[in-house]
């Protein structure tokens, strides 16, 4: 069996009450191929549920059906679409009641981006995000995180669209979740099943040094975001509280050993935040952290959150502060927001269960 097969086996197969795959094959007397099916119905055709799986006998779908064996984690409560129809996002139930958004975007052409959630809620209560402020609840499991990229899959095809693109960029720190983000990178991956490539995963982080290190020895063409958002300890401390544990020192070291490790390109995400990251000095600041050509600066207009008392960077500042960055040969885009209209936007995801900080 292949690893990701594994993965998805033993996380099925634990709902229905069995220990192992093995154990519930022997259970049922399943031979090897009816596994295959049943694997392949589930993350490759992106079969909805076990009734659809008509390859399988009727009575082993009652049965398993019976067992509480389900093919989808997570229960999509709304789907809301942007005025544009380019962006939905999706409010998933999980089984204990949480409740996580994952968020469909398609751009111009045929490329499209799935943004995913790797927990409900968040711990690290970044001033500008709208998760962070709500506070943690858990993690998610492999398949949980999978089902949310499987689940917009299925939406997409029927309009005979792919995902192209998948970000961990939802609710949630990724890499405080680490093996269960890596198990969904290898269900995205496998090429028996979802197969998504490597290339077009990202993943991004707060900035956790140890997980970078661990990450660049994963040995998968993956790409790393690294949400840095302002150049100096002072600066990023005020809007980060992760800095205080890993400050811009230690978390730049960090990429320097990624870089050197993989070659392959860091994306910085720097959400411009009026009067206090999108000053010269800020980004002159910035050009002497972006040494090499594997750094990528992704400057992103910022997103109304109900409760910060922040302002995003008027467009004319951002151009300003771009032409600072590319004059000094760093390589720099800046992000195009979408599904603002439907609160889809970066930083705005918050499943209704979530308390607000304060009514506004
Ligand atoms: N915890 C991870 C992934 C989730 S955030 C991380 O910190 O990277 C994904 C990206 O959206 C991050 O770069 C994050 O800082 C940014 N973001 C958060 N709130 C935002 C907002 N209100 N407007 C614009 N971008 C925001």
């Amino acid at each position: 069996m292949s690893r990701a097969r594994e993965i998805w086996f033993e996380e099925k197969v634990r709902t229905a009450g069995y220990e192992s795959p093995e154990a519930f094959a022997l259970a049922h007397e399943l031979k090897p191929y009816r596994l295959d099916q049943l694997y392949r119905a589930a993350t490759k055709e992106l079969a909805p549920n076990l009734d659809a799986i008509t390859v399988l006998p009727l009575a082993l779908r009652e049965t398993l059906s019976a067992e509480g064996l389900r093919l989808e984690s997570i229960a999509p409560v709304t789907i809301q679409r942007s005025n544009d129809g380019q962006t939905s996002k999706g409010l998933f139930r999980l089984h204990d009641g949480n409740e996580v958004e994952a968020v469909l975007m398609e751009h111009w052409g045929n490329r499209t981006t799935v943004c995913i959630s790797s927990q409900a809620g968040c711990a690290y209560a970044c001033a500008f995000c709208s998760t962070g402020q709500a506070g943690y609840t858990r993690n998610l499991s492999a398949v949980e995180i999978f089902d949310q990229a499987r689940f917009f899959a299925r939406e997409l095809a029927t309009r005979g669209k792919k995902i192209t693109n998948v970000v961990f960029m939802g609710q949630g720190e990724p890499f405080a979740n680490y093996a269960a983000v890596m198990d969904a990178v290898r269900l995205l991956n496998d090429p028996e099943g979802f197969g998504l490539g490597h290339r077009h995963i990202t993943i991004s982080t707060v900035g956790l040094v140890p997980q970078i290190d661990a990450f660049g020895d994963e040995g998968v063409q993956v790409n790393l975001a690294i949400s840095l958002h302002a150049p100096t300890d002072e600066q990023r401390s005020a809007i980060m509280p992760v800095n205080r544990r890993y400050p811009v020192t230690d978390l730049m070291d960090a990429c320097a050993r990624y870089a050197a490790k993989t070659k392959r390109k860091i994306f910085f995400e720097y959400v411009m935040l009026e009067g206090v990251n999108d000053d010269d000095a800020s980004a002159r600041a910035l050009v002497k952290l972006m040494r090499g050509h594997l750094y990528h600066v992704n400057l992103i207009p910022y997103n109304a959150t109900p409760d910060a008392p922040l302002r995003g960077t008027a467009e004319t500042r951002i151009r300003a502060f771009q032409k600072i960055l590319d004059a000094a040969g760093v390589a720099t885009t800046v992000r195009t927001p979408m599904g603002r209209d439907i609160a889809a936007a970066c930083g705005q995801l918050r499943a209704q269960t979530q308390p607000r900080a304060k009514a506004s």
